[in-house]
């Protein structure tokens, strides 16, 4: 018998130029019937500019507006193409709502962008060139907030500080949910099942290689913002313990310096009532003592109520959001 012979099949390549790489705009939205258009129509001269480089089409997350919001999405989608809808039961919260357009986004890159233009649509484009040179997350950052007042700025600085000094992954300073998403990043994030979500802990949990873009953030283009103190105060909670056991380990050592402490002052005090006698009664650091100690127990008390009740909101494996309905844009379709 002969040599075996081995045939390999030739490739045969495509002569037509590989299909444009589609980039999916997920757009959550409460009650912005002021910001639609005006979102669409800057938007538009920068879909066209990246169209030799990409096809990029929008996803609306409906958080359950009881305004016009959806009317006027549906009668967009109605005149031009690539604009999907994705109504909400109702108002969820910006985070699941982003989680939501996570979830059903096509594209092969995502970008999460606010409507009120303080996401400037321009930065698209950049974000884009670096995704098709081979980056797999683009982050936006600001330059500065101009758009935001001192407190609200403050408050973020502050936020920042106490949370990547905790927990094991940090979260950039001055990148917000606005960043490019390659599917794979998405499909990462989808895997992630926590209930109470801070979005942007988890896109810098997941890794990947990440670069960036500068922008200035301006202030919103029309409509009030959503977001009152208490919502972001329970979004940075959220962050903080859905990220780091750092809050309730602290107190071992807190702990252990506390019996320390009164270690060494019962000893002075049983030292000097041997040397001294019995002295005049100890009202002052009895009374400290409760009040420093029955703080010190509310406030461990408390951390532990917060990991408790996040651990209730875990197992009772709720979904997120509750889709109402789903208008996918032919030119959308998977
Ligand atoms: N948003 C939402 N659900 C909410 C609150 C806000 O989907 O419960 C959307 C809102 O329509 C906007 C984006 O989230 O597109 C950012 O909201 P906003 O501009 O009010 O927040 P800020 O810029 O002050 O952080
Ligand atoms: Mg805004």
């Amino acid at each position: 018998m002969g040599p075996k012979v081995i045939q390999f099949d030739t490739e045969r390549r495509e002569a037509t130029a590989p299909a444009l790489r589609r980039v999916t705009l997920i757009v959550p939205v409460y009650n912005e019937e002021a910001s639609i258009a005006l979102f669409l129509a800057r938007l538009s001269p920068v879909i066209e500019e990246a169209s030799p480089l990409a096809r990029i089409d929008i996803l609306f997350v409906n958080d359950g507006s009881r305004d016009r919001t959806e009317r006027l999405i549906l009668a967009e989608a109605e005149r031009r193409p690539g604009i999907s809808l994705l109504n909400l039961s109702r108002n969820f919260g910006k985070e699941a709502a982003l989680t939501a357009g996570l979830h059903h986004a096509a594209g092969d890159a995502v970008i999460p962008l606010d409507v009120d233009l303080q996401d400037p649509p321009e930065v698209i484009l950049l974000m884009i060139r670096r995704w098709l040179d081979g980056a797999k997350i683009v982050n936006a950052r600001r330059n500065r907030r101009d758009g935001d007042s001192w407190l609200k700025s403050r408050s973020a600085g502050a936020f920042y500080r106490l949370f990547n000094a905790m927990a094991e992954r940090p979260i950039p300073r001055d990148v917000g949910d606005f960043r490019l998403m390659d599917r794979e990043v998405v499909q990462a994030i989808r895997q992630l099942g926590e209930r109470s979500r801070c979005n942007k802990a988890l896109f810098s949990w997941v890794g990947f290689e990440t670069e960036e873009v500068l922008y200035d953030r301006p202030a919103r283009a029309a409509g009030e913002t959503q977001w009152s103190y208490w919502k972001l105060a329970k979004l940075a909670l959220d962050a903080i313990f859905s990220s780091t056991t750092v809050p309730l380990r602290i107190w071992t050592y807190v702990g252990m310096l506390m019996a320390l402490v009164s270690l060494v002052y019962s000893l002075a005090l049983f030292v000097r009532t041997l040397v001294f006698g019995i002295d005049v009664p100890g009202y002052a650091s009895t009374v400290i003592l409760i009040l420093v100690f029955g703080g010190m127990n509310m406030f461990a008390l408390g951390i532990i109520g917060e990991y408790v009740g996040r651990i209730y909101t875990e197992v009772r494996q709720r979904p997120l959001y509750v889709v109402r309905s789903h208008h996918i844009a032919e030119s959308a379709e998977a």
